[in-house]
């Protein structure tokens, strides 16, 4: 263990200190004169001494002029007798100011106890260190079942409704909260029950957080916060002790918010889970539970919960008087896109041309926090490149980077390889362009970036909610438009089109089996797709129809992408013309924008 070496060489390091010390002392006094006992008398009789000690057989004269000398004697005879018969008077002897020092003074330490002394020091010190660090470990299992929810209260960085763009309705419903933090009196006094919990649900990144931060700081009052996965741990019980000990600081500090992120980490319905947690995180959601019954209404504590999983909540969690306030925060729109976007760029240089609501355009899909990671991977690009602002491109070149992974400029590819991926992009950019339920083209790369050789980005004019199944079969046909390119072109197909007909494939199966979209098999879910815990659900979906019905899904999936597939050769087969020119425009610049791809099926352009 690292810290416990570190003590013992710390321990070692003291012990050599003393004994430098010790020694040093030993050492530094400078060694006085020796002389014999016949000068000592010869100077006993002229009267210069001002003292002498006798330290066993040690002798130290102090001369009246501070000189130090030493001298010797046998130590089983006195001084006094050695003097006498060197033939010194008594007055003499009285004169000298002699001083007899036991041995067990200075010289015993120094000599006997001290070297005796040192292990048993260094074995106490040693011992000392180790108790120490024991007691450190004990003291840490003795608030193993306190809660470790951080409280902020620094009122410095306080984040407001002003940090969240858009969401609307939830910061409305929220503002409610606001008022009753700060004033819980004004409604006790009439009667109201303040309400005990509010549920803030969204995709991630939408900015869960971010608002319930915004709900205290409006507020001003304290701040609980604590991830749903921190009241687990391995011990059974300790979940529960911490919420008890995390309500109990909180109704201490009220009125205040209690937040609990991520809170399925815990509160997932019960009697589902698999693996070793699960006792565990029963007793702790049912403690949240208990508590959240227990507490006054009116005492001010508000529990703030957020999650991105609603679907696997306990029902008992959402039951009137825990958390009967629920706030869903959607994906942003475009006008939500580009406040969001606006409050991000505030510290950011960016350059006069920059539009913002363009970005905006470009993002469809994209959450609060992906917008934010959009600014700084543009700023970061702005910064690689020297510059001291943020040009359109960055955000542009970011926006791809962010969709599809950095760009591979280092992947390079042979002839023949870049003319089939050139064919196999036209190909699906042809057929987009050319069915009118398809999102517009904005853009055909055969740069490689992330997993794929080359892209096609097509985006949405607007935002939708809803998807049609005439969009959803229009776009099987532009997945399937590489492959089918590549075949009418030269024959045969390559594995740069497996991606594609994965994605195809597992819309079609959507389509037939959840959406019910499939005129055969009618309106019908298929499947049962309530997700297991750990497994993901393919592995564990329920079958809940017959063998024969799995046959007629398969049925019904293959039409689904045949269908596509003859859409898309029809597609190829008329507009041959076109899809050379894509293909010939895309070896030549690799890249082509939304304009210059319009461009080309203008008749001017040719
Ligand atoms: P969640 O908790 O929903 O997963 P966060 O609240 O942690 O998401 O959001 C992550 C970051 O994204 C925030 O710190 C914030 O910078 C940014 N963000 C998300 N939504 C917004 C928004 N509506 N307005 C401003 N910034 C946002
Ligand atoms: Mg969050
Ligand atoms: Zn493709």
């Amino acid at each position: 263990m690292k810290p416990l070496s570190k003590n013992i060489i710390i321990a070692l390091v003291v012990v050599l200190v003393i004994s430098a010390i010790f020694s040093g002392i030993n050492l530094n006094s400078e060694s006085p004169e020796e002389i014999s006992m016949a000068t000592l008398v010869s100077e006993i009789q002229e009267g210069v001494i001002k003292s002498i000690q006798i330290e066993g057989a040690e002798i130290t004269i102090l001369l009246q002029n501070e000189t130090e000398q030493t001298t010797r004697k046998e130590s089983a005879v006195s001084l006094s007798e050695v003097l006498i018969d060197y033939g010194i008077t008594p007055e003499e002897l009285k004169a000298a100011d002699i001083t007899v020092m036991d041995r067990s003074t200075r010289s015993y330490i120094m000599g006997v106890i001290l070297p005796s002394m040192l292990p048993l020091m260094l074995l106490i010190l040693i011992f000392w260190f180790m108790v120490k660090q024991m007691s450190g470990a004990n003291s840490k299992a003795l608030s193993f079942g306190m809660s470790n929810a951080r409280e902020n209260k620094d009122s410095k960085q306080k984040i407001t409704f002003e940090d969240v763009a858009g969401a609307k309705e939830a910061k409305e419903e929220l503002q409610e909260i606001v008022e009753f933090l700060k004033n819980p009196k004004k409604f006790s006094d009439l009667g109201a029950k303040l309400p005990k919990g509010a549920l803030l649900m969204g995709r991630p990144g939408t900015g869960k957080t971010l608002l319930a931060r915004a709900v205290a700081g409006e507020a001003g009052v304290p701040f609980f916060h604590l991830s749903g996965s921190e009241f687990v741990e391995m011990f059974v019980g300790v979940g529960a002790s911490r919420v008890r000990d995390l309500f109990g600081r909180a109704k201490k500090a009220a009125p205040c918010i209690i937040f609990i992120d991520e809170i399925d980490a815990v509160g997932r319905q019960r009697g589902t889970g698999m693996g070793g947690s699960h006792d565990e995180r029963e007793q702790t959601l049912n403690q949240i539970l208990v508590e959240m019954d227990g507490f006054d209404p009116n005492i001010g504590v508000i529990v703030v919960a957020a999650t991105n999983r609603p679907d696997v909540l306990d029902p008992a969690l959402l039951r009137p008087g825990r958390f009967d306030r629920r706030v869903v925060i959607d994906l942003p729109d475009i006008n939500d896109r580009e406040a969001i976007l606006k409050i991000h760029a505030k510290n950011k240089p960016l350059a006069d041309d920059i539009d913002l609501r363009r970005v905006g355009e470009r993002t469809p899909g994209f959450s609060g926090a992906d917008l934010m990671n959009l600014l700084n991977e543009s700023a970061i690009r702005a910064a690689r490149r020297d510059d001291k602002v943020i040009i359109q491109e960055d955000i542009l070149d970011s926006i791809e980077k962010v969709l599809l992974g950095p760009e591979r400029k280092s992947f390079v590819m042979n002839k023949e390889e870049k003319k089939v991926t050139a064919y196999h992009e036209a190909g699906h950019a042809l057929i987009a362009h050319m069915l009118p339920e398809s999102d517009p083209v904005h853009k055909v790369s055969i740069i490689a970036r992330g997993n794929a050789g080359g892209y096609t980005l097509k985006l949405p004019s607007e935002d939708r909610r809803l998807q049609k199944r005439s969009e959803f079969v229009a776009d099987m046909a532009v997945m399937l438009g590489g492959f089918v390119a590549e075949k009418e072109t030269f024959g045969d197909v390559t594995t740069g089109a497996s991606d594609d007909l994965r994605k195809c494939t597992s819309i079609a199966r959507e389509l037939v089996t959840r959406f019910g979209m499939s005129e055969t098999l009618g309106p019908r879910v298929y499947g049962n797709s309530q997700e297991m815990v750990f497994l993901g659900k393919e592995i564990h979906e329920q079958r809940n129809y017959s063998e024969k019905t799995a046959e007629a899904i398969d049925l019904e999936v293959d039409k689904f992408i045949r269908g596509a597939m003859d859409t898309a050769r029809d597609i190829i087969r008329k507009e041959k013309m076109q899809l050379d020119k894509i293909a010939k425009e895309l070896m030549v610049n690799e890249t082509i924008e939304k304009e210059a791809f319009e461009a080309l099926f203008t008749p001017a352009a040719v």
